[in-house]
């Protein structure tokens, strides 16, 4: 952790630039300052985006070698410098440093499939036209082709990684991109920005600025970046969406994900396997992670074997200063929001919600808990809590389960505890959301896979492959006498 307060420079078009403003980076666990980083000026953001729109048609030229060789790059010091880097994420998010070392290898995984797609990426196709007879002598040529600059919004919870979701496929597919980090975590971008300004990348093909909120609906608007990547809480996307109709815009937003045991996930190697995934993966990030496990429909045949099971292994889970090796669980983003938390589980308890364990709060950390017999309208239950709080509730057989699993507004990820196989196609059928993890918990992601939701928790695909299609569209090319 450094305590130096003289403002970090932001990356503007390639170059470190020393903004207008300041913006404090304060440490969640102790309330130290981290650091500070410049905010730019309106005028400054102006060249940003212009210099994306100048060097875009350059750019998506530039030869396939040069843009995974940039990447590489970034891949390989990535691993030189992941020690640091991950003391930087826990410093300005909170993440037990456990947690942030794999936010970083998982940042490497992500530049290095973007490295292996910007060689294998846009391998045209042809077809030829004559099987009608107006295409005789025809052929269509397809190539994909940027639909221009990527804006790339970003939240706090993992403020590397999911700034590489955006950056890295951006620039495997030749499209610049201005990054806006997270107010509460600029500092991880701002890093990332450094290892990307060691490469030959040309000028203008990222930026990544510290813009403030209220100067945001302005930069979404405007028309130079037709592409908007955000991810981040449900109102903002849903507005950002609503505001430019006309854009292409991906959301990845919040979630409630469920984890489903069904009655045959009944030994006690099961149920302790069960038990242990589902404590971990409902406090990991403090619950902060879109994916994190919410709640816990479990079948009445096994309900009873799992809660005590469950409470025992989130009471086991090392709580405390995040910078600790064993430390599993730290304190959330900010005050404000453990007392948020800490509300929503006295409102569930008030309204007849029994609470196993936990429920306390000591400033921006928040015992993990766990609580039986929510009633369904329950904020805790139906909105996204964004913290370590788990609530189980008991079903009837599978349709039961599904059906509880589907009541949500939210379709981010489901996990399903079975041994059955026809059991998994049906949910995988039946349920409501962009992915169902069989045999785990709803918070499985590998960065390849497509990953995103339905319903309130969005709309696209992320991972890189699906990242780079969602940034460039098909053109063809009808060739014409052969
Ligand atoms: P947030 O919506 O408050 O902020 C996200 C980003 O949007 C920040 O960079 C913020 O500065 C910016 N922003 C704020 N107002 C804006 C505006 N009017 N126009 C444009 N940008 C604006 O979210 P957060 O609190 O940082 O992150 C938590 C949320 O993110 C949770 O809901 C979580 O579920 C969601 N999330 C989703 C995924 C996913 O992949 N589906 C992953 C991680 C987090």
């Amino acid at each position: 952790m450094t305590t130096a307060t003289t403002p970090r420079p932001f990356w503007l078009a390639g170059r470190a630039a020393a903004g207008e403003g300041t913006l404090e980076v304060t440490s969640p666990w102790d309330g130290a300052t981290v650091g500070a980083v410049g905010v730019p000026s309106r005028a400054q953001t102006e060249e940003a985006v212009a210099a994306a729109a100048d060097v875009a048609h350059a750019f998506a030229a530039t030869p396939a070698h040069v843009r995974a060789a940039a990447l590489d790059h970034v891949v390989r010091r990535l691993g030189e410098r992941a020690e640091e880097i991950a003391r930087l994420i826990t410093a300005e998010n909170g993440k037990p440093i456990m947690w942030a070392r794999v936010e970083v290898s998982r940042c490497v995984s992500v530049f290095r499939w973007a490295a292996d797609e910007a060689r294998r990426f846009n391998g045209g196709t042809a077809q030829r036209l004559d099987a009608d007879a107006g295409g005789t002598g025809r052929l269509a040529l397809t190539r994909r082709f940027p639909y221009g600059p990527v804006l790339g919004i970003a939240p706090f919870n993992f403020p590397l990684n999911l700034c590489a979701h955006k950056v890295a496929p951006a620039l495997a597919a030749g499209v610049p991109i201005i990054l806006k980090p997270a107010p509460a975590t600029p500092l991880s971008a701002l890093l990332l920005g450094d290892l990307l300004a060691e490469t030959d990348l040309p000028a203008g093909a990222f930026s990544v600025l510290p813009v403030p909120n209220d100067e945001m609906p302005a930069l979404v608007r405007d028309p130079r970046l037709p592409v908007i990547s955000f991810t981040g809480s449900v109102p903002v996307g849903w507005s950002i969406r609503d505001s430019v109709p006309r854009k292409r815009v991906t959301l990845e937003l919040g979630g409630n994900g469920a984890a489903v045991v069904l009655a045959d996930y009944a030994s006690d190697a099961d149920l302790d396997w069960a038990a242990r995934r589902i404590a971990t993966f409902s406090n990991y990030q403090a619950g902060q992670s879109c994916i994190s496990v919410q709640r816990v429909i479990a079948d009445a045949a096994v309900h009873d074997r799992l809660v005590p099971r469950l409470v025992t292994a989130v009471e086991g889970l090392v709580t405390g200063d995040p910078s600790d090796d064993a430390t599993e669980v730290g304190p959330l983003i900010d005050e404000n929001a453990a007392r948020r938390v800490e509300t929503w589980v006295n409102e569930a308890r008030d309204a007849g919600a029994r609470v196993l364990t936990g429920g306390t709060r000591d400033g921006a950390s928040l015992r993990p808990t766990v609580l039986d017999g929510v009633p369904r309208d329950a904020k805790v239950s139906c909105e996204e809590v964004f913290g370590p709080v788990l609530s189980v509730s008991r079903v009837e057989g599978e349709q039961e389960a599904f059906a509880a699993a589907n009541d949500s507004a939210f379709g981010l990820q489901a996990g399903l505890f079975t041994h059955d196989i026809q059991a998994a196609f049906r949910a995988h059928r039946a349920l409501e959301v962009g992915g169902v993890v069989v045999g785990d918990v709803p918070s499985y992601r590998a960065d390849q896979m497509p990953y995103g939701g339905v319903k309130d928790s969005g709309v696209g695909r992320e991972g890189v492959r699906f990242a780079m299609e969602d940034y460039t569209y098909e053109r063809v090319m009808v060739l014409t006498g052969l």
